[in-house]
């Protein structure tokens, strides 16, 4: 199997849905795949979907210097450093943050990078920051619950004493109890592109993501049920956790496609 990121291909194996680790997300965003990430996910569609929804939580709270642990291409570390904070951008993954500093650029930002494994964050960061994000469905790629664990540890111990985590995740439970029913409004607006899960356990969640030029990629994510991951978060010490359903404060546990955790340590 690769374990490099440089490769335009990902390689699953012969059996593709035995592939159940925390590691695997370097191999999964293949070079190829980077590249095509912002189709999938349309940035313009994606801040009309959004809306100011972050940055007025960030506001109210009166956080000024925020770590984005899962940069990804840059979506949110761009849209922060525009509306007046301070940024750091970090990412397990080498391919994902060279896109996230090439887009910003092309915005006429610079932006701070660091590559950092989750469980190993502070071994690579060594600054308190008021907020840290992590956001995009990120946290499902970690498949094990020590690992879990961990992450939630080192974002803990990176937060001021009365510092936030903001955490999304897809609504697994939905997909696990009634199915998949998704209208791909909120994360994923790209239009040339279709999402939909390939397999889906208590231990698996398969995504097949297929372009309009005939690509195809999968991604292999831990289905996080909504109460497995405040109770987490709980558990490591955060102190008051509010959930959001697509950003709307009530909704029906089955509607929304992802949850937005809101997790004060203080
Ligand atoms: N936040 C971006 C967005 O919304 O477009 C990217 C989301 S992408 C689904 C998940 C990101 O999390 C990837 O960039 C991946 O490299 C990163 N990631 C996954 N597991 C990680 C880990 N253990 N440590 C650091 N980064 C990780």
């Amino acid at each position: 199997m690769n374990t490099t990121s440089i490769q335009t291909k990902q390689d699953y194996g012969s059996d593709p849905v035995s592939v159940r680790e925390t590691d695997q997300y370097r191999a999964e965003y293949v070079h190829a795949f980077v590249q095509k990430w912002d189709s999938l996910i349309d940035w313009n569609a994606r801040i009309q979907s959004e809306g100011s929804f972050f940055i007025d939580k960030l506001k109210e709270r009166g956080c000024r210097q925020i770590l984005d642990v899962a940069t990804g291409t840059g979506f949110h570390s761009v849209r922060l450093l525009e509306a007046g904070f301070e940024v750091v951008s970090a990412d397990g993954s080498a391919e994902m943050l060279s896109k996230a500093f090439a887009n910003a650029r092309s915005r006429g930002h610079i932006l701070r990078t660091v590559q950092a494994d989750w469980r190993w964050l502070n071994r690579d960061v060594h600054q308190k920051f008021d907020a840290i994000i992590c956001l995009g469905n990120s946290f499902t790629h970690l498949f094990n619950e020590n690992d879990r664990r961990k992450a939630l540890a080192e974002f803990y111990a990176a937060l001021r004493h009365d510092g936030v985590l903001i955490l999304d995740q897809r609504n697994y439970d939905a997909l696990i109890d009634f199915g998949f029913n998704s209208t791909h409004t909120y994360y994923y607006c790209g239009t040339d592109v279709s999402v939909k899960p390939v397999h889906v356990d208590k231990g698996l969640a398969r995504f097949e993501y297929s372009f309009s030029d005939g690509d195809q990629y999968f991604l292999n994510m831990f289905p996080l049920r909504k109460d497995y991951t405040t109770r987490l978060m709980q558990e490591v010490g955060f102190q008051h956790i509010e959930t959001f359903g697509d950003f709307q404060e009530t909704y029906r546990e089955s509607e929304p496609d992802f949850f937005i955790h809101i997790a004060d340590k203080a």
